[in-house]
């Protein structure tokens, strides 16, 4: 099913900026025509040998479905598998996105580390990789580079196919995080090391029962939640706020994700720590990163303006799943309004 992942829309190629100001007086104006960075997705598709890196992944969701019939499950197992659930969707959802991808909040140095290696074990790449793709996909949402549109794409592509298509082993550049040796080494050689380590926690607080019904299972349930941001919440739930991408308010996915299915929200301004705007949206992830900000390890915790709160809202407030025709051009950056 290669589709022309690498073929891009007429509009995304021949722009061409001429310079219309006023020439100096007798100076002939230079007609600028800036070379456009090379895109860097759509990928072209990869060989088969690039889809084994899929292995420990699908290796994974094969251990979490044989061996619960092995392995008695107990109180202590399921206790620590949620504590552990929590923590580490804080770790992608406060840490990789909030603060690595959105830089809704600052910290230390040495408390940044802590995070990413919380955001590294729940098994989804490193800080830099995950934040950059993550960037991208706010840059061309829906359209044809966005890595994991189930618009342009389908909902298999968009939860879980570019995961495992083999496609995106590089991600666009970080430079404002890849300065930090710790970071760049973390997420060059030493990804798994928190996961693993994870799992060997569980073992010794729960025996097998910990690796399996803590771990893995944990882990498992852990990558769909997420991967429900990029296929669901593109395509159930209400949109309050005229994106001109088709996310959506998702409210069971914001349980899930401890705030990130309020993903509307978070498309219309996407700097802020808080993605639930209404005190009725349940959103976790932020209400850990203000404790965190009493407690001093983070601060300058960054809230929606009242004029992105106060934006063109879409009326009725209702729910849809119609799909509006992806608009084939690029956008702005990554961060802030999108007004
Ligand atoms: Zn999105
Ligand atoms: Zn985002």
């Amino acid at each position: 099913m290669e589709s022309p992942w690498h073929l891009r829309p007429p509009g995304l190629h021949g722009v061409v900026h001429i310079s219309t100001a006023a020439p100096q007086s007798g100076v002939v104006p230079d007609l600028h025509v800036p070379q456009l960075p090379a895109l860097k997705f759509p990928r072209p598709p990869v060989g088969w040998y690039a889809r084994l890196r899929a292995i420990p992944f699908i290796g994974l969701h094969v251990a979490a479905v044989v061996t619960p019939f092995f392995v008695p499950i107990t109180m202590e197992a399921i206790g620590l598998g949620l504590l552990f659930y929590v923590m580490r969707m804080f770790g992608i959802t406060g840490v990789y996105h909030r603060y690595f991808a959105h830089r809704a909040y600052k910290t230390s140095r040495w408390f940044q580390f802590v995070l990413a290696w919380i955001g590294c074990a729940a098994m989804q790449k490193g800080p830099l990789w995950w934040a950059g793709h993550h960037r991208h996909h706010h840059k061309h949402s829906d359209q044809e580079e966005d890595p994991h549109s189930p618009i342009v794409r389908t909902v298999w592509w968009s939860h879980v196919g570019w995961v495992i298509s083999g496609r995106f082993r590089d991600a666009p550049a970080m430079k404002d995080f890849e300065r930090y040796p710790e970071l760049r080494v973390l997420d060059t050689f030493f990804t798994w090391v928190p996961g693993i380590s994870l799992g060997v926690l569980c073992y010794l607080l729960a025996d097998w029962s910990g690796v399996v019904w803590s771990f893995l299972i944990g882990t498992v349930l852990l990558y769909h939640a997420t991967f429900l941001v990029n296929s669901a919440c593109h395509l159930f739930g209400t949109r309050r706020y005229e994106t001109t991408d088709q996310s959506k308010n998702c409210w069971w996915a914001a349980i899930l994700t401890m705030g990130e299915g309020w993903h509307n929200n978070h498309h219309h301004y996407q700097s802020c720590a808080r993605q639930g705007f209404k005190w009725w949206e349940i959103d976790m992830s932020y209400y850990i990163i203000r404790a965190l900000g009493l407690v001093r390890l983070v601060w300058d915790i960054r809230e929606p303006t009242e004029k992105a709160l106060a934006a063109k809202v879409s009326e009725p407030e209702e729910a849809t799943t119609e799909v509006i025709a992806p608009v084939c051009s690029p956008r702005g950056a990554s961060d802030g309004s999108q007004g």
